[in-house]
């Protein structure tokens, strides 16, 4: 039976608990507001079967084969801007839709809860666009899954690669007609410090809100922004990675699940049929390709990846190329990152403080920040980013 002894040996995937045949594990939310099994020992039958299903007990190896490398842009432009890069998995979901099919994907729940639930339509789809940088419940939908291919239905599952593994090893058997799709993952932060930031927001502009975008494009592909939408879609608040408090607490590893600190799951050779991921040096590529629009990078592992591939490249632009150069240097596939030093304190006060007071603590609006975002916005406008960023980079580089 699962003991999780070490909160590192646990990314929360919940396939243990849906495959127990017992009934007996729930998943219940820690101090941090992370997921983990519970296990009610007097009814354990020792069937073994939760460990069995464990993607970190059972992590796959690392071992090269042949791979497909392109850098993408769905041509549906209205698509790709409600994307987080360049829309690949709507083109991939598609090739699934159209065969009848149900897609599963990361979505909010009224109260901007993070969870995964299913899609059978297109415009019901369209709730999986654009990432949430927050750990999505996967509930039940393991076992959806697999009721629906016993059904004979086609199914696309797209997540971290801690959950696509996890659903490979519940499912423990190949099908033809499951695609999976999973990203380059930095990490998950916390749920409930996301809870924080949707009541601070909800503090500041009332309960009006109708979506929440970590990756909008308000000021193009390249300097993104976390976005609050009003009930008629205009954006109330357009803040980047430099200035928007979420954001911020992310790219500084504050608030990540512990598994993410030591992750097993990064690796350039995978279960899944897709890779999909973030391509800001498109110029690096195809230079025809770098429109500030958004475009993702996408790995096929798989003969069935390469089919699907095969089958939705009339809606695509895209560029072959090869899939050592599309993975060459990327850290975020490769190494897990480092805990912020003030994790233990940032949660201590997280469970006694309101959002605002949070945020404001260890992410201020100082002077810096203020002056960081007006110079970018400036670049912004005057069209200079990408040449600032490119000369910035290749300094560094030196
Ligand atoms: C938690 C997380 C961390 C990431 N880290 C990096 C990174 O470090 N570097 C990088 O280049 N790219 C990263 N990505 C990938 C990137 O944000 C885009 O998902 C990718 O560029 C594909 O964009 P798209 O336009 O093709 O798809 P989109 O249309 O934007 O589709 C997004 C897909 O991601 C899934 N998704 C969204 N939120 C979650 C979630 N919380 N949990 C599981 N699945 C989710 C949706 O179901 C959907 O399938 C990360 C994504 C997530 C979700
Ligand atoms: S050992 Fe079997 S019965 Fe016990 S918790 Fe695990 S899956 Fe359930
Ligand atoms: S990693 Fe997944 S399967 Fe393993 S114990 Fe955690 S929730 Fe269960
Ligand atoms: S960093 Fe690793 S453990 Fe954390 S969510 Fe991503 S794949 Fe899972």
């Amino acid at each position: 039976m699962i003991q999780i002894s070490d909160k590192r040996q646990c990314c929360g995937c919940e396939a243990c608990m849906n495959a127990c045949p017992n009934g007996c594990i729930t998943m219940r939310a820690d101090k941090e507001g992370f997921l983990y099994p519970e296990i009610e020992k007097q009814r354990c039958m020792d069937c073994g079967l939760c460990e069995r299903v464990c993607p970190v007990i059972q992590v796959s190896a690392d071992i090269p084969f042949e791979q497909n490398a392109y850098v993408v842009q769905i041509k549906d432009e209205k698509i790709r801007r409600e994307s987080t890069s360049g829309g690949s998995f709507s083109a991939i979901a598609e090739y699934v839709l159209s065969r009848n099919g149900i897609v599963f994907g990361a979505s909010y729940d009224r109260n901007f809860k993070v969870l995964h639930t299913k899609a059978e339509s297109r415009s019901e789809m369209s709730k999986f666009r654009n990432s949430k940088y927050v750990q999505s419940d996967t509930g039940t939908t393991f076992r959806q899954v697999q009721q629906s291919l016993e059904e004979g239905r086609w199914v696309c599952y797209s997540g971290t690669p801690c959950q696509i593994e996890g659903l490979k090893a519940f499912l423990r058997k190949e099908y033809e007609k499951l695609i999976t799709v999973d990203v380059v993952c930095r990490a998950v932060p916390s749920p409930l410090v996301w809870g924080k930031y949707v009541e601070m927001q909800k503090e500041k502009f009332g309960s009006d809100i109708s979506n929440i975008m970590f990756r909008d494009k308000y000021y193009g592909y390249k300097y993104s922004t976390m976005t609050v939408k009003d009930r008629t879609g205009k954006s109330v608040y357009a803040f980047g990675i430099d200035t928007d408090p979420m954001l911020r607490a992310f790219f500084s590893n504050i608030c990540d699940r512990p598994s993410c600190y030591d992750c097993k799951f990064k690796k350039r050779y995978r279960v899944s049929d897709f890779t999909i991921w973030d391509c800001y040096p498109v110029y690096d590529f195809d230079k025809a390709l770098d429109d500030d629009k958004g475009t993702t990078r996408v790995l096929v592992h798989t003969e069935k990846g390469n089919t699907v591939f095969n089958e939705i490249r009339e809606n695509l632009r895209y560029t072959v190329v090869s899939p050592d150069k599309l993975t060459k240097g990327f850290r975020e596939m490769f190494e897990s990152v480092e805990e912020n030093a003030e994790r233990t304190a940032f949660f201590a006060d997280a469970s006694r403080m309101s959002g605002k007071a949070l945020f404001n603590k260890y992410y201020p609006e100082t002077l810096k920040v203020k002056l960081e975002r007006t110079v970018r916005i400036f670049c912004y406008h005057t069209g200079i980013y990408s040449v600032v960023k490119r000369t910035a980079k290749r300094i560094l580089k030196r």
